[in-house]
C-alpha cells in the first residue's frame, strides 16, 4: 500500500470496478453506496457487452429518424411533458453535439473506449475468479419486416466496429431463431466480439467480495454533498460527518450531477430511463447458451440470465424519481407475448436510470476545482460494457500514470 486513500461514491458497476482498480493501485479504498441495489442502473439492465456500439447516439442520423422513433409513433423514445425542464435543455445540447465535427470527435472517443471494453472485462473477471460470469458469444439483431431487414443488414455490415464484427445471419441461424420465437425473422445480423454478463448480481457480488477480501471497506450511506476547502474535496454525509481521502471518485450514475453541481456548476446529465420485464424460464424453453437477441423493429433486447429471461426497452428522457409509466411495461408484455416468450407466466417489472450526457460520451476525469476529486459517470447505454475499462482509466488518473487511452475527450470541461 502507498499509505494513500481513496473514496468511491457509488457502488454500481462503474464504482465497483473503479474501487477494485484503485485498491490494486495501492490505495486504501472505501466505497460508499446508498444501499438499495435495485436503485442502480447496474441492477436491471440488459447485461449486453455492447462492443458494437461505437457511434454516439448524438448524431444527425438520430435527429433525422427521431420522428419515427418517438413513443407516440410506436417507437422507444419518450419525452414526458412533465419533465420538459429536463429534456429540453438536454435536447438542445444533444443537437449541438450531433453536428459533424463534434460527432466525429465523439465517434473517435467512443470507438477507442469501446474497443478496450471486453479485454478489460476479461482481465478483471480473471483476477477476481469470475470468468464464468462473462461470456463473449456475440449476439443477434433480428428484423421482422423485409424492408427494415434489408436496410438493417446493409447498415450493420458496413460498419468498422474495431473489436466487434457483423455478418448476415446464415439460413441455419435464421431457422434456429424461427424455432425459438413465435415470429418468422425476415433477416438477422450475427455479431461477434460482443458478449453478456451471465448474472449481474453475482458479478457485482464477486467484485464486492474481492474488494473486501483485499481490505476494502464498503459503507452504506448517502453522500449529501461535496465541500471544497483550499482546493480539496470532502464528502459530507447526511448527518454532517465528513469523509476525506487522497482521491474522491464520484461514480454515482444518474445522481452524479447532483453531487457535482456545487463544485463544477450544472452538469448536463439526464436520467434516460429504461424498463424491463423478467420472467423465469426453464432451460428447455430458452437455453442458457442463447446469446442476447435485439429486435430491430421493436427496439427491444432479450437476454438470458442465470435464472431469468429479461426484455428491456425504452429511452425515456426524464428525471430520477419521476413516476414510471405502466403502459411501457404493458408494451413490453405485448412484445414478449408476440414473440412467444413466457406467455401467461408471472413477470416482474423494473425501471432504471441510464446516466446520459448530451454527446453520449462518458465523463471520466479530474475536477479543476479540487485536485483530489475524480469523476466517472455518464456511461449512457454502455455502463456495464465500459465499467472495467473505466476502472483502469480511473486508476491511471489517480496514480498519475499514462492511461491506455488518452483521457482528454472524456473530460467534463468539454461542456464549458
Ligand atoms: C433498461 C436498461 C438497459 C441497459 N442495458 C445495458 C446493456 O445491455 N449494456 C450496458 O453496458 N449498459 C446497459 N445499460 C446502461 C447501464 O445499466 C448503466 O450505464 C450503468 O449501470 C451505469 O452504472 P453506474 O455504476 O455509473 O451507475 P448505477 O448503476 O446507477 O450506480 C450508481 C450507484 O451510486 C449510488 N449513488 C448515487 N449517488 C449517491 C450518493 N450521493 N451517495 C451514495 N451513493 C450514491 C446509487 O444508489 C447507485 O447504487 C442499461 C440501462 C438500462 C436502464
Amino acid at each position: 500500500m502507498s499509505g494513500k486513500t481513496a473514496l468511491v461514491i457509488g457502488g454500481g458497476f462503474v464504482g465497483a470496478a473503479a474501487a477494485r482498480r484503485l485498491q490494486q493501485a495501492g490505495f486504501a479504498t472505501t466505497l460508499i453506496d446508498a444501499g438499495d441495489p435495485s436503485r442502480a442502473a447496474s441492477f436491471g439492465n440488459a447485461g449486453h457487452l455492447a462492443s458494437e456500439q461505437v457511434t454516439p447516439l448524438a448524431s444527425i442520423a438520430t435527429l433525422l429518424l427521431l420522428h419515427k422513433r418517438l413513443y407516440s409513433a410506436g417507437g422507444p423514445a419518450a419525452f414526458p411533458p412533465r419533465d420538459i425542464g429536463a429534456w429540453l435543455p438536454f435536447g438542445l445540447r444533444l443537437i449541438a453535439a450531433s453536428m459533424p465535427s463534434r460527432y466525429e470527435a465523439g465517434s473517435r472517443a467512443l470507438k477507442a473506449i469501446v474497443a478496450a471494453a471486453l479485454p478489460a472485462w476479461h482481465r478483471l473477471v480473471g483476477e477476481i475468479g469470475a470468468t464464468d460470469l462473462i461470456r463473449e458469444q456475440g449476439h443477434f439483431v433480428v428484423w421482422e419486416k423485409q424492408a427494415t431487414a434489408a436496410a438493417g443488414i446493409r447498415a450493420a455490415c458496413s460498419v468498422d466496429y474495431g473489436y466487434a464484427a457483423a455478418r448476415e445471419a446464415t439460413g441455419e441461424e435464421l431457422s434456429m431463431l424461427a424455432h425459438r420465437l413465435a415470429i418468422k425473422p425476415a433477416g438477422a445480423v450475427r455479431y461477434t466480439g460482443t458478449g453478456q454478463v451471465i448474472d449481474l448480481q453475482a458479478l457485482r457480488g464477486k467484485l464486492d467480495d474481492s474488494f473486501r477480501q483485499a481490505g476494502g471497506i464498503k459503507l452504506t450511506g448517502m453522500v449529501a454533498r461535496l465541500a471544497i476547502d483550499n482546493g480539496r474535496a470532502r464528502a459530507i454525509l447526511a448527518d454532517g460527518t465528513a469523509l476525506i481521502a487522497d482521491h474522491i471518485l464520484v461514480a454515482g450514475g444518474a445522481w452524479s450531477g447532483d453531487l457535482l453541481r456545487d463544485v463544477e456548476g450544472p452538469v448536463p446529465l439526464i436520467a434516460e430511463r429504461g424498463y424491463h420485464i423478467d420472467t423465469t424460464l426453464t432451460d428447455a424453453e430458452w437455453p442458457r447458451e442463447m446469446p442476447p437477441i435485439a429486435f430491430g423493429d421493436r427496439s427491444a433486447i432479450i437476454t438470458r440470465f442465470a435464472n431469468t429471461l429479461r426484455m428491456t426497452s425504452f429511452i425515456e428522457f426524464s428525471r430520477v424519481g419521476s413516476p414510471s409509466d405502466p403502459h411501457k411495461w404493458a408494451k413490453l408484455d405485448a412484445h414478449a407475448d408476440a414473440l412467444g416468450l413466457s406467455k401467461g407466466s408471472a413477470r416482474t417489472r423494473w425501471i432504471g436510470n441510464r446516466p446520459t450526457l448530451p454527446d453520449y460520451i462518458p465523463a471520466i476525469g479530474r475536477s479543476r476545482k479540487a485536485g483530489n476529486l475524480l469523476y466517472a459517470f455518464g456511461h449512457q447505454h454502455l455502463g456495464v460494457t465500459l465499467a472495467a475499462i473505466t476502472g483502469e482509466l480511473v486508476a491511471a488518473l489517480a496514480t498519475d500514470t499514462p492511461s491506455a487511452i488518452p483521457l482528454a475527450p472524456y473530460d467534463l470541461q468539454r461542456f464549458g
